[in-house]
């Protein structure tokens, strides 16, 4: 790796490894994201998929290995995690709004109680990211009122809210009904074409090969292969990665 592909990158993840136990979970991953790159993770439930995002966001440590987050080393122990946390932006699989809070107050939580941003300032904001999502005129309503696409496009509203340098994705349209999946990964198209810098777990392969600029496979812990969308869905080098792709056909 060049030292200025390095310097220019948003995170890079050097020879990290984990263990729960005595089960090696992560072991021995390299990845780097380039500021604007969408890098996709693939692989089969238990690949370590969401391990390696949490570790990314601090919820989880690891065992070995650095994690940068541009020039800030996340894995120092001296590290304040909350400070880190900030500057990423995260959406998980089941949609985590906070039921007692409207929708604009979901949205504009962290920037007022983080950041510290005067709650018009940061409300301005909240409903020009609503009105971007489609979402403006549910500005006041409660979460259990929207469908569960509308709750996801919302939690994603609400992980950029604050400009964060990444957005880490994990499986954000698994619990959608079919017909609510299309809405939110057309958000996170939008997402990518405004210059944002994402990490995704995904099992939507279409999407992966829509939006990644790079596809990252992952069997037991072990990067097996990475390269284009292209090269990894039409013409994967590893077997591993065959067999994965044949049994999701
Ligand atoms: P994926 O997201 O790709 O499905 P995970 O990262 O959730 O994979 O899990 C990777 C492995 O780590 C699995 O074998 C899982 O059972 C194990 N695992 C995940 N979280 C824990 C935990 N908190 N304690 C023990 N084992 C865990
Ligand atoms: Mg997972």
């Amino acid at each position: 790796m060049s030292e200025q592909a390095s310097a220019g990158s948003v995170l890079r993840i050097d020879g990290v490894h984990k263990w729960f136990g005595d089960t090696p979970v992560l072991r021995g991953i390299d990845i780097e994201v380039a500021r604007h790159e969408v890098v996709a993770l693939i692989g089969a439930s238990g690949s370590g998929k969401s391990t390696l995002l949490k570790t990314i966001n601090l919820l989880e440590g690891v065992d070995d290995g650095q994690i940068h987050l541009g020039e800030t080393d996340i894995t120092d122990p001296r590290i304040d995690a909350d400070s880190i946390r900030g500057r990423i932006g995260v959406v998980f699989q089941h949609y985590n709004l906070f039921p007692h809070m409207n929708v604009l107050n979901n949205v504009t939580l962290a920037s007022r109680q983080v950041f510290g941003v005067k709650r018009a300032a940061a409300e301005k904001r909240g409903l020009e990211l609503l009105e971007r999502i489609g979402l403006a005129d549910k500005a006041r309503e409660y979460p259990d009122r929207l469908s569960g696409g509308q709750q996801q496009r919302v939690a994603i509203a609400r992980a950029i809210a604050t400009d964060p340098e990444l957005l880490l994705l994990d499986e954000i349209t698994s619990a959608l009904d079919p017909q609510l999946v299309g809405e939110v990964l057309d958000l996170v198209h939008e997402l990518k074409a405004g210059g944002s810098t994402i990490l995704m777990a995904t099992h939507e392969m279409s999407f992966a090969r829509r939006v990644a600029d790079r596809v990252v496979f992952l069997k037991g812990g072990k990067i097996i292969e990475s390269g284009t969308p292209q090269q990894i869905f039409d013409a994967p080098r590893e077997e591993e990665t065959r067999e994965f792709l044949s049994r999701l056909r």
